[in-house]
């Protein structure tokens, strides 16, 4: 339930509401507008007297929270969420650009590709240590060995750091090495996952199950704000249809839907959603176009070798000439690049 208060409501006033739903131990929170401040209180209501908190002084209204998702949801927080990385901000005007291998090979592929993507205007370093592979005979990637690679790289370059987090027992691990800790289309709902994630500060990139709903994928990030963890950013990367030409379909229309039904930024990987690298320029102008915070695109030195999804990596030339590209797109749409 959202409990709204007038806009003449004074702190005394919000924290003796505060003082009433935590002593029924509902959780709280609370979302200061420009001219009201809105309480939501979370939890097990059945004992909370609707008419005696709206007899209280400085309460304007009591309303229900219509959507199964509570925090994510516009309902009780109806501006947009900015989340930071150091000096970059995510879901604010500037489009952010997230490049680099699927996955950490060696010092040289890593630091090589580090250097085209950040030259090329890319913010943030992608590379995975931990790969979730569907074969048990792939690379499985170079775990910690793999992270301090991402760590040098980060030094060497200054990019920010984002890798995959699989497991519950690697979550303090990968923590001390990256800026954002992905959780991949294949754990989008291991629940004890998320849980833990969430427990951390750390910003935490959702990518959209392979399955999944929207109603769902915000079902999970909702656990990741339940467990205390607001520093959510959404991936669409594409769904499984019966399409067989592109990996997967990417659903476009989530991001108009997201941004209209949660607070959370969104971006697109455009790269797993096709699988092919010639679709990726097209959709990730695309994605822009249509009001996505970013993309996360795989770029490699010499796909031909690369250990995991070389087809659907970009050579430094075209990521360059994409990165060009997409200013004009950002602009026309009002963000910039
Ligand atoms: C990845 O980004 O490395 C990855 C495995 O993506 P997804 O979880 O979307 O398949
Ligand atoms: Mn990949």
């Amino acid at each position: 339930m959202i409990i709204i208060m007038s806009s003449t409501a004074t702190r005394q006033e919000i924290k003796d509401i505060e003082k009433i739903l935590s002593d029924m131990n509902l959780k709280i929170h609370l979302s200061k507008g420009e001219f009201k401040t809105l309480i939501g209180a979370i939890g097990d209501k059945r004992c909370l007297d609707t008419e005696t908190i709206l007899l209280m002084p400085g309460v304007e209204q009591v309303v229900p929270i219509m959507k199964p998702y509570k925090l994510v949801g516009r309902e009780l927080q109806p501006h947009n969420t900015i989340v930071k990385i150091g000096d970059i901000e995510i879901g604010g005007k500037e489009i952010i650009i997230m490049a680099g291998p699927c996955a950490v090979e060696s010092e040289m592929q890593l630091y090589q590709t580090a250097e085209v993507v950040k030259n090329a205007g890319a913010k943030i370093l992608r590379g995975g240590a931990f790969k979730p592979r569907t074969s048990p005979y792939a690379f499985q990637g170079l775990e910690e060995e793999g992270l301090k690679m991402l760590e040098e790289a980060r030094n060497r370059t200054g990019l920010k750091v984002v890798t995959e987090v699989m497991d519950t027992k690697d979550v303090e691990l990968v923590a001390k090495y990256a800026d954002i800790l992905q959780v991949g289309a294949r754990n989008m709902q291991n629940f004890k996952l998320l849980n833990e994630v969430g427990q951390t500060q750390k910003p935490i990139l959702l990518k959209r199950g392979i399955s999944a709903t929207i109603e769902e994928w915000l079902m999970a990030a909702e656990y990741i704000l339940a467990a205390g963890n607001p520093n959510i950013i959404l991936c669409e990367r594409g769904i499984r249809t019966y399409e067989t030409y592109t990996r997967n379909t990417l659903d476009l229309s989530a991001i108009p839907v997201v941004k209209e039904y949660s607070h959370l930024p969104i971006i697109v990987d455009p790269s797993h959603a096709t699988g092919t690298y010639k679709f990726v320029a097209p959709l990730s102008k695309g994605a822009i176009a249509t009001g996505a915070d970013g993309l996360i695109i795989e770029v490699h030195k010499d796909p031909c070798i690369a250990k995991c999804d070389g087809p659907q990596s970009l050579k430094p030339e075209k990521f360059e000439q994409l990165m060009e590209e997409l200013k004009a797109v950002a602009k026309a749409v009002g963000r910039i690049l």
